[in-house]
């Protein structure tokens, strides 16, 4: 399994990953987790991403791409979450893949209306024992999860309109870059989360994927 979610901020994104993740084995790379933990390691390309970070804005495509190409291993089997998040980092992401020998299954897109999205950026926890990400509400935390919980600067109500406006400029077009690729899967983001999950697993871009054995998600035929 090798997919892109696409999605605002608050569509999902990290939970299905998660989710996916300990379903399939694939890895889940998420580059806002990436920019956070070069933070916190306090190195000098932390402190510059830092910058963007806690402004809302992305991190220039240079710097993200160098990031995820030394994490990401194009053979492997991975969820990327959070990339590509502009035209741009899309072809790069392209180019790093057919150089390989490799390419996407499927490029999944959490569709979900602004008034959704903000009313679950507001109330989204994240546990810094378990690093798993909760909602006050809709998915509360389990005993078992000790915490602390925080709540993330950038989900504060300020930022998320910024972060939202950022998404349907810049990211929005990367679905018509996919589904010009036959690549696009769009799903219902408001959907409870395990019928979400259950329709990432059984999707199938339009441009002829191939299942094969029991794999969830195929490989794409070459
Ligand atoms: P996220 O957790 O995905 O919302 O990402 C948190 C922050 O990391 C974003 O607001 C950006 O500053 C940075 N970031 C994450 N992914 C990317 C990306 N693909 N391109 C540029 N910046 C990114």
């Amino acid at each position: 399994m090798r997919i892109v979610l696409l999605g605002p901020q608050g569509a999902g994104k990290g939970t299905q990953a998660q989710r996916l993740a300990s379903q399939t084995g694939a890895l889940h790379i998420s580059t806002g987790e990436l920019v956070r933990e070069e933070i916190a390691s306090g190195s000098r390309l932390g402190v510059i991403v830092k910058e963007y970070n806690d402004q809302g804005y992305l991190v220039p495509d240079e710097i993200i791409i160098g990031m995820v190409t030394s994490h990401l291993e194009p053979h492997s089997h991975w969820i990327l979450d959070g990339f590509p998040r502009n035209v741009p980092q899309a072809e790069a992401l392209s180019v790093m893949l057919s150089r390989a020998g490799s390419g996407l299954d499927a490029v999944i897109a959490l569709e979900a209306p602004d008034s959704v999205v903000i009313e679950r950026l507001a109330g989204r926890r994240h546990s810094l024992a378990t690093g798993k990400i909760y909602h006050v509400s809709n998915n509360p935390a389990p005993a078992s999860d000790p915490g602390p919980f925080i709540q993330r600067d950038d989900d504060l109500p300020a930022m998320i309109q910024r972060r939202l406006d950022l998404y349907h400029r810049e990211t929005e077009p990367v679905k018509s870059y996919y589904a010009a690729a036959h690549l696009l899967v769009e799903i219902d983001a408001c959907q409870p989360m395990d019928a979400v999950t259950a329709a990432i697993l059984a999707a199938r871009p339009a441009g002829g994927l191939t299942a094969r054995g029991t794999a969830s998600i195929g490989h794409v035929a070459r």
